[in-house]
């Protein structure tokens, strides 16, 4: 693929197709200028002819066909970018184009008859074959899916994070989604990675120079150390990196959402409000059956995916142990829950009280947000002054909202003094009038951008501390980065003597990181990286 793309002119729609004002054709690569020459025809004052166009300046022009100058296929604008200073870091024309299905498919049908591929090919058998013409653009072919940023990573001009930016920033649906790709895209990614990969490059360079210069010396020792202690810095980063509560995954592909509660509290009432706001994406995610249904919500820029089983609510009462089998699963697949419970039921004596509590009190989490519903069931004037905490901490074992499960984490957890107040996490309205919905819908945004927001500020158990910067948005990166910390802490066993060994850790290291940003090894991971791009991009 490396020497075809020296080769060959490629071409694509990379607007939309169908009717809109703008269509833009992509022509990148050693044809392009002699395209613009037959096809590109500007409104000059004396009518002359432009071969030599200016570059990346707009000219107002006829498209015409390259046979047929007289043809004139489109009216609109074109550009011309010399390359290196382009996209693909190729010559690049861009034809401006009406974006209409006739205009398309002609400039389209104009530039693939005058390709190659499109030689007639001879069916007789005996006959002289007729002449064959030369085809006008003789490199010129289609381009195959993100072949023109694929181009432009082969260019030099991006590298993989960037390309990987670029795609989510094409698929961005939320404000969070958009700020993540925009970073990546514009090179922020790369710029963390190539500088840890230089301190690896650093280390393994100093590590190199002891075995060239042998053994004995008495610097050595100080010279091993300086390489220790560059690695344990990048260790540091690396670990740092990856304990990043999966934020940059669960920005790109959805945090998953569960409601539960016992029966009647309001689930369901919860979930028709959520998607029923004007603000909220509400799409039936493909696949679902009737039985889970699943949306796809904005909640605060986040990308929250709602699942409901709806079947819970006719098995509940028939088949109770279904029903709680069934919350259970989703609670523990979702990244956070939402439990629903009836503000009267929660505050009548146990005795009188309709609801259960043992079974959803078992699926409380550190991740589990409250809403106690039914507010408006309640006298005026105490609902004011109810505290949904303290209402809370009076249901819950004190252990279960407040504190992360133990020993899960291999990251050592922040001295208590720097811990400061958890954000709210309980919300006290009711569904069916409409009071207090607005605020829980508020608080619960600003709940979860502390926690999974690009500038977050909470822990797993919602207190507020200093978050590592998202780096990682794929399980891609998160292997690659998962492999250079174990050769780092590979190489930090070994001593002076084994400097061999150890330096061997230091490349692998170095390796492993060059593989997010493709400085090296990269033609194996290309097509999985391009693989999910549309044609033209
Ligand atoms: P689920 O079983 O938890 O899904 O609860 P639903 O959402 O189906 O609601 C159960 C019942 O409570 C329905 O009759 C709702 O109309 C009612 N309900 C829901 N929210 C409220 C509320 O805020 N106040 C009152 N008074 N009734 C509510
Ligand atoms: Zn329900």
């Amino acid at each position: 693929p490396t020497s075809d793309a020296q080769k060959s002119t490629i071409y694509a729609l990379s607007t939309p197709p169908g009717r809109g004002g703008v269509g833009i054709i992509r022509i990148s690569g050693p044809d392009a200028l002699q395209v613009w020459r037959k096809m590109v025809k500007p409104h000059t004052a004396k009518g002359k002819p432009i071969t030599n166009p200016t570059p990346w300046k707009l000219h107002r022009c006829r498209i015409v066909h390259p046979s047929d100058e007289s043809n004139t296929l489109d009216d609109g604008l074109a550009v011309f970018f010399k390359g290196p200073k382009s996209f693909t870091s190729e010559d690049t024309l861009e034809l401006h184009l009406h974006s209409g299905r006739a205009v398309i498919s002609a400039v389209l049908s104009a530039l693939s008859s005058s390709t190659t591929s499109s030689t007639p090919m001879t069916t007789s058998s005996s006959s002289a074959p007729p002449p064959t013409p030369t085809p006008t653009f003789s490199t010129l072919r289609p381009a195959a899916p993100g072949e023109f940023t694929r181009r432009a990573f082969l260019g030099g001009r991006l590298d993989l994070t960037q390309v990987e930016g670029l795609k989510d920033l094409i698929d961005a649906e939320t404000e969070g989604q958009r700020r993540l790709a925009v970073r990546a895209a514009e090179g922020e990614v790369r710029a963390q990675l190539s500088s840890l990969r230089k301190d690896v490059v650093h280390a393994l360079a100093q590590v190199e120079a002891l075995i060239d210069f042998g053994e004995g010396e008495e610097i050595e020792e100080g010279v091993f150390e300086g390489a220790r202690e560059g690695v344990e810095k990048v260790l540091e980063t690396v670990r740092g990196y990856l304990d990043d509560h999966r934020r940059g995954e669960l920005l790109r592909s959805g945090i998953k959402l569960a409601i539960f509660g016992p029966p009647n509290a309001g689930k369901s009432s919860l979930l028709n409000f959520l998607a029923q706001r004007e603000a909220a994406i509400v799409t039936p995610i493909p696949g679902t059956t009737r039985d889970i249904l699943s949306l796809s919500l904005d909640i605060g820029g986040l990308p929250v995916i709602l699942s409901d089983t709806a079947g819970l609510r006719k098995t509940e009462d028939v088949v109770e142990k279904i029903g709680i089998e069934r919350a259970r699963q989703a609670v523990q697949n979702a990244d956070i829950s939402i439990c629903v419970l009836s503000l009267p039921d929660i505050l009548s004596p146990p005795s009188q009280s309709s609801t259960d509590t043992e079974h959803w009190r078992a699926l409380v989490s550190p991740t589990t947000f409250f809403l106690l519903n039914k507010s408006d069931l309640l006298p005026p004037s105490p609902t004011s002054s109810l505290d949904p905490e303290r209402l809370l901490s009076s249901l819950l074992p004190p252990s279960a909202s407040t504190s992360p499960p133990a020993a899960t984490s291999e990251v050592p957890t922040i001295p208590a003094q720097e811990q400061s107040h958890p954000p709210q996490n309980a919300w006290i309205a009711s569904l069916s009038s409409g009071t207090g919905t607005q605020a829980f819908l508020n608080g619960f945004a600003t709940a979860l951008n502390a926690r999974y927001g690009l500038s977050a500020t909470a822990d797993d158990a919602g207190r507020a501390t200093e978050l590592n910067p998202v780096v990682i948005t794929r399980a891609r990166h998160r292997d690659h980065l998962k492999a250079a910390q174990g050769h780092l802490e590979v190489f930090l066993e070994y001593g002076p003597n084994d400097v061999v060994l150890a330096a061997e850790e230091l490349r692998y290291a170095a390796r492993a990181i060059g593989k997010v940003t493709g400085a090296i090894d990269v033609e194996d991971i290309l097509d999985a990286v391009f693989r999910d791009f549309c044609i033209g991009k």
